[in-house]
């Protein structure tokens, strides 16, 4: 079986669907891999490792996919695929495009679908993505930030140590902690999920937030935080308020699934913070946890806050975003792998192949779409 890797087209795509270590990987499960020219050039993954990892390079995505019985790609892929294709990427929830694949026969296949449960953890791109999306945030943040993280004390003088305080702790906030950790700031955060009060201060962060009986039950059965009431967002509010005055560098990254990222940070709460603090807005994507967020720009408000609301976090650390991407794609195909018929097995009784499948033989089978 043929399986096809493209080269992203989306603007600001930098990572790529399989890597040369995957490659090989593919090809000694038995498959014949055919990588579009230039895939990897972004991620820096020359043409040159792929062909020696045994990819047949291909000029453009039709000659690619031409006789491909799997895609294996980032974001949708722009090019029509063969009927009977199956297609392994991150879609996003469009109703539409589902629609299509079911119409064009394409298999289609939502890995940031996966539940999040323990067999699936080597899978989640979600995970592997948010992670580095945290890490890059802070590393940005400390160099967009015109002073240092640590304590620096020198004959010349001390500079004192930045406050960071991270908003949402889940997989990209922990990471953002453990990371301003690291370069030595001081840490502070808060999410609204109980489960999360003892993995911030387990990092060496202390909490800052509101919890009442509605945060209590604030995690749904899948682990994610709930949509609260304007209430309880008030409360929150009141809280960090004082708080954020007082920090250096802001690193929001609180999501709510299916939803517009709430907004934790207002254009008030801005207009308090000093000249030369940065906010980090990771939930960009999302529409941001900030109301000065721009998503897709870096700008400065008139009292000199640095909003650097780039979206697409993981495509800025693009070769370890992509590594990790291609590991989690191959690992999903290798479990569900049938060796004899070399060929995709993906039993639809799976909680984890539910999870993903958008549409099958034609139809629209995920739930969300149903
Ligand atoms: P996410 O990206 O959906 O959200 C990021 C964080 O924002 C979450 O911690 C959430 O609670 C928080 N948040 C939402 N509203 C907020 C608000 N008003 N104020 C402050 N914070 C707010 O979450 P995620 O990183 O995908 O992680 C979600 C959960 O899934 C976590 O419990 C995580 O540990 C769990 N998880 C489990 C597995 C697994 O077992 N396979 C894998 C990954 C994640």
């Amino acid at each position: 079986m043929r399986l096809a890797v493209l080269k992203e087209r989306r603007a600001g795509e930098t990572r790529v669907a399989a890597t040369p270590e995957t490659v090989k990987k593919l090809r000694s499960m038995g498959l014949d891999v055919a990588v579009e020219q230039g895939a990897g050039l972004a991620s820096g993954f020359p043409d040159s490792e792929y062909a020696a990892a045994g990819a047949e390079m291909e000029p453009d995505a039709a000659a690619a996919l031409a006789g491909a019985g799997i895609v294996f790609a980032v974001r949708a892929p722009e090019a029509p695929l063969p009927r009977g294709t199956m297609l392994i990427a991150t879609l996003g929830a469009d109703a539409d495009a589902t629609r299509r694949y079911a119409e064009a026969g394409v298999e289609a296949a939502s890995m940031e679908l996966l539940p999040r449960i323990t067999r699936a953890q080597s899978m989640d791109v979600l995970s592997s993505q948010a992670n580095l999306a945290g890490y890059r945030a802070v590393v940005e943040g400390a160099a967009a930030f015109d002073r240092g993280f640590p304590m620096l004390m020198t004959a010349a003088g001390t500079v004192p140590a930045a406050n960071v305080f991270v908003m949402g702790a889940g997989v990209a906030g922990l990471q953002a902690i453990a990371t301003a950790r690291r370069l030595g700031g001081r840490v502070s955060a808060t999410d609204v999920r109980p489960a999360a009060k003892e993995e911030i201060k387990s990092l060496g962060a202390s909490f800052v937030g509101y919890e009442d009986e509605e945060s209590r039950q604030a995690q749904t059965a899948g682990g994610y935080a709930k949509q609260l009431s304007a209430e309880f967002y008030a409360k929150q509010a009141e809280v960090v308020a004082a708080h954020i005055a007082k920090q250096d560098v802001v690193v929001c990254t609180a999501l709510v699934q299916g939803r517009k990222a709430p907004t934790l940070v207002t254009k008030a709460m801005v207009a308090n913070m000093k000249p030369g603090s940065v906010i980090v807005d990771i939930a960009s994507d999302a529409g941001g946890n900030c109301e000065e967020t721009r998503p897709g720009e870096m700008h400065v408000t008139e009292n000199g806050v640095k909003v650097l609301g780039w979206t697409n976090w993981p495509a800025r650390i693009p070769a370890a975003a992509s590594a990790l991407y291609a590991r989690n794609l191959l690992t999903f195909l290798s479990t569900f792998w049938d060796k004899e018929a070399n060929a995709p097995k993906l039993p639809p009784e799976d909680e984890i192949v539910q999870g993903v499948t958008l549409t099958r033989g034609g139809a629209v089978v995920h739930k969300n779409f149903a």
